[in-house]
């Protein structure tokens, strides 16, 4: 391969190779599309940099300046000419778009010759001077590592000399002023001149793009993002022809996405200013037009975006996120881009471009990242509670979803709050791709400046954030760390609600309702369900849940937690009573009362899930879980003894002693799950009569109910056949006492090591398997699940020790072996054993596909990421 390719000979497959901003340009260079004239410097002269201790190799220069001939030719402009200069951009772009990651250079080649040249030849001295100091500040800032902020500065009060608000009104006079201010800005920075040679300038330029690569920004994004070295290996460089949106009222510049990214809608979406260059739309200085007013202000233009959309659309069959200038009133492309859409515009778009036959049903269904889905599955606010809350302030909805925290006006105490587990909301006046780290740990972002292709909204539009951005009547001031609108002001600290969909601010915790599900939505679960080889079930614990999880295309609840049930409110206290039951007697007494609400909860849930399989999974949890904290209670007494109420000590104390005898140091290991179940057999011959009984009632009406009982923390066949023999005893009873058969599997979940090691043995009395992936997790790594993740995973990750937490995505090395022993083993016994999962790992979409390969039966995963598992089956299918 070649250091440099010209945007027409370069073979736009090579991604890699190119990056996504140089092959789309040669793509619509080759498109015969209006690109100006450029080339692309790769990413192996990335890598050749790097190796070469950080300097570019000697054929690299000589190469460029070829094509910097190449582009004269084309253009008739000359480099380092007083007459017609040739000026050119200076552009980054890796395989994988790291938007804003890395700055681009404008305008380079003007110094204080050419800048006269270009005044005299465009007669338009205001115009030269502009670009000129936008090329020194962006070159200082880049190249050099002024602080952007010293540039404001000088801007803002040459606005305030010359009394004008807009970049656009200053005169040549100030910004002649603005230039000389700038050079000395950078010359007291790096202690040298400014660079004037065009060449010395473009050599600069290029090695600040390589730089970058490996700049603290670029490597947080690539790490967060976990973009790899596979996918995206170094930077390229792109260098074009600079093309003038600010030329004058006849010139404008703008950002398009070809549909819709909100929604999806088949419409040019996207904004433009006139007599602006590129930067200012993005980084929101200018609030931007909305692009339908260039129809009405430039209807040719306006003609030949639309053209080139369409062009573009059917040629990548992927809508597009495009970048354009006008100079002249000449239309120009500068970039093209798969668009990054909300996942509601990801849907649309994908039923949309099947029905126009742009893409196929597989192609829909592959284009959504599954877990992008989570945003459709999001909380909006609830509308009738909205009255309640004082609305603070409007801006532009940017990503949609509801979220609400305290407010916060810096970036790195949202980092701080945010990673200490408190819920922030990001509120900046515009944000800045170092501020991004602050974007991972908010619940959502708000800006006042800046539209819908501001910075802030394609960040949080790509995270899956709720974003609200150009809230002009909020006045933000950092000094005092307050907002301020419509005379309510917001401090630091206070909660306050957004919602991204349409823009609004409230003061206050703002309750949310659970979303619905729209119809294209129901067409891609509908073509993934006909795809997906695996079964999806829900985990679920109350008739509630298990009606979502049916309506979300749930086939059947994989684990449906008994004790969860006790948790209510009204119940917790008869399951205290059985747990401090003074004998037998007694306990039957609670026990029967229990049984009683178990039986009615088992019956809504699997009438819920009529047809469908519903596993019930015996009691697990240590007893002591449901009593109160040793410490905490001694403390009450403490204070009950002040008061002198010594009925209620007598009582504590009681609870306290039993609490204290059944305080373990190691309770997830400890005496919980069939442990419990040998211990208190009284226990769990309640539940499995109640599941039995439940059975018959709904048999009687002619419900066609499949309970499954299953048992979990089995570590042995003796083990499992004890409790067997409960289940058969309890069976005969109720088939007697009511004269029918019942058929209720009998099952094992396989969450201790030593099971999946003996799961041969275990499938000679179970009649399925339910791989319990957290506490297997948890046996396998000795990683504590309740604490790993808030002490030394974190620095595991950072120190690349674990790629992922093991609790979110299945570990196939290690949990996944046991997995495929317990299934071999348990399939070697039952042919065709049912084998599931449940554990958080059920809607992992990585989990997923192993799953998948795994030839597991279903996979069981909550109500709301249901959807998100049925996609994410249905792409490990294809
Ligand atoms: P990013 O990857 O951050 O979008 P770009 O390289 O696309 O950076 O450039 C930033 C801005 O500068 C964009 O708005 C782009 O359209 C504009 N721009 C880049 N090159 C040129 C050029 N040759 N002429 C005019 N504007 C340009
Ligand atoms: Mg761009
Ligand atoms: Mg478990």
């Amino acid at each position: 391969t070649k250091p440099v390719y010209a945007f027409e000979e370069a073979d736009s497959k090579q991604r890699m190779l190119l990056g996504g901003k140089g092959a789309g340009l040669s793509e619509m260079t080759r498109l015969k599309l209006p690109v100006p004239p450029g080339f692309t410097i790769t990413t192996e002269v990335c890598n050749k940099y790097y190796e070469n201790n950080r300097k570019l190799p000697k054929d690299v220069m000589p190469s460029v300046m070829k094509n910097i001939e190449k582009i004269e030719k084309k253009t008739g402009k000359k480099w380092n000419s007083t007459k017609n200069p040739l000026l050119v951009s200076v552009r980054s772009g890796a395989a994988i778009s790291m938007p804003g990651m890395m700055d681009t250079i404008l305008n380079l080649g003007l110094n204080e010759k050419t800048v006269e040249g270009l005044a005299t030849q465009t007669q338009n001295p205001r115009f030269a001077w502009d670009s000129y100091r936008r090329f020194i500040q962006l070159f200082g800032k880049v190249v050099f590592g002024v602080n952007d902020e010293k540039f404001d500065h000088v801007l803002e009060s040459a606005k305030t000399k010359q009394k004008v608000k807009d970049d656009s009104q200053l005169n040549v006079e100030s910004l002649k002023k603005i230039v000389s201010e700038y050079k000395k800005i950078c010359e007291k920075h790096t202690k040298r001149k400014f660079p004037d040679s065009p060449n010395e300038q473009l050599g600069l330029a290029i090695e600040a793009v390589f730089k970058s690569w490996m700049g603290e920004r670029a490597i947080v994004y690539r790490e967060k993002n976990n973009i790899t070295k596979d996918i995206a290996n170094g930077t390229a460089v792109n260098v074009v022809t600079m093309v003038f949106g600010n030329m004058g009222d006849d010139s404008a510049t703008g950002v398009v996405f070809t549909r819709n990214g909100h929604n999806g809608k088949k419409e040019i979406e996207g904004e433009y200013l006139i007599n602006a260059q590129g930067e200012d739309v993005v980084a929101g200085v200018r609030t931007g037009k909305n692009v339908a007013l260039l129809k009405k202000e430039m209807p040719k233009s306006h003609k030949e975006l639309s053209d080139a959309c369409s062009k573009l659309e059917k040629h990548f069959r992927e809508p597009q996120d495009i970048e354009f200038t006008i100079e002249q009133g000449k239309f120009y492309l500068l970039q093209t881009r798969t668009a990054k859409m909300s996942a509601g515009a990801l849907v649309k778009t994908s039923v949309d471009m099947v029905k126009e036959k742009l893409i196929d049903k597989n192609k829909a269904l592959t284009r959504i990242p599954a877990q992008q889905l989570e945003a459709l599955l999001h909380r909006t606010m609830d509308e009738s509670k909205l009255k309640n809350y004082k609305q603070l302030a409007k801006g532009i909805a940017a990503s949609p979803g509801a979220a609400s925290g305290i407010a916060v006006f810096d970036v790195k105490k949202a980092i701080e709050l945010g990673e200490a587990g408190k819920k922030v909301i990001l509120i900046r006046k515009e944000t800045k791709p170092e501020d991004v780290p602050a974007f991972f740990s908010s619940e959502g972002v708000l800006t006042s400046l800046g539209g819908k292709s501001s910075h802030a909204a394609i960040v949080s539009r790509g995270m899956g954030k709720p974003c609200i951005v150009g809230c002009a009547e909020l006045k933000i001031d950092y000094d005092k760390n307050t907002c301020t609108a419509n005379g309510k002001t917001v401090k630091e600290g206070e909660v306050i609600s957004i919602n991204g969909s349409v823009g609004t601010v409230f003061i206050g915790e703002v309750p949310t309702v659970e979303p619905k599900v729209t119809k294209d939505f129901e067409q891609i679960l509908d073509w993934a369900q006909k795809t997906k080889v695996l079964g999806i079930r829900a985990n679920a614990d109350t008739p509630e849940a298990a009606k979502l999880a049916r309506k979300f295309g749930g086939q059947g609840i994989g684990l449906c937690r008994t004790e969860r049930m006790f948790n209510a409110n009204d119940r917790i206290g008869l399951f205290v009573d059985m747990i401090m039951a003074e004998n037998a007697e007694k306990r039957a007494i609670v026990l029967k009362k229990l049984g009683q609400l178990q039986k009615s909860d088992f019956k809504q849930i699997l009438k819920a899930m009529e047809g469908y399989e519903v596993t019930i999974r015996l009691l697990d949890p240590p007893l002591h879980e449901f009593l109160p904290n040793p410490e905490e209670l001694s403390e009450k007494i403490q204070k009950l003894k002040a008061k002198k109420a010594t009925k209620e000590i007598k009582k504590a104390e009681v609870v306290l002693k039993r609490a204290r005898e059944l305080a373990e140091v190691n309770p997830m290991m400890g005496h919980r799950g069939v442990r419990v179940g040998v211990t208190y057999p009284e226990i769990y011959e309640m539940q499995i009569r109640a599941v039995f009984e439940a059975l018959v009632d709904l048999t009687k009406q002619k419900v066609k109910a499949h309970p499954q009982i299953m048992i979990p923390q089995i570590s042995s066949i003796a083990e499992l056949n004890h409790i067997k023999k409960i289940y058969d005893k309890i069976k005969k009873e109720v088939e007697t006492k009511n004269k029918m058969k019942l058929k209720i599997n009998f099952g094992t979940m396989i969450e201790v090591v030593r099971a999946a090691l003996t799961a041969n043995e275990l499938a000679t009395t179970a009649e399925f398997f339910s791989f319990g992936t957290n506490d297997l997790t948890q046996g396998t790594f000795s990683f504590s699940r309740e604490d790993v993740e808030g002490k030394f995973l974190p620095e595991y990750m950072e120190k690349e020790l674990l790629e992922r937490s093991p609790f979110q995505s299945i570990d196939v090395n290690g949990v996944g072996s046991l997995i495929k022993i317990g299934i071999d083993h348990g399939r070697g016994i039952r042919k065709n054993m049912e084998v599931g999962i449940c554990g958080e790992h059920g809607g992992d979409p990585d989990s997923i596909k192993f799953c998948h390969g795994a030839k597991l039966s279903y996979v069981s995963a909550s109500p709301h990421r249901i959807p998100i598992a049925i996609v994410a089956a249905a792409q490990a299918a294809i």
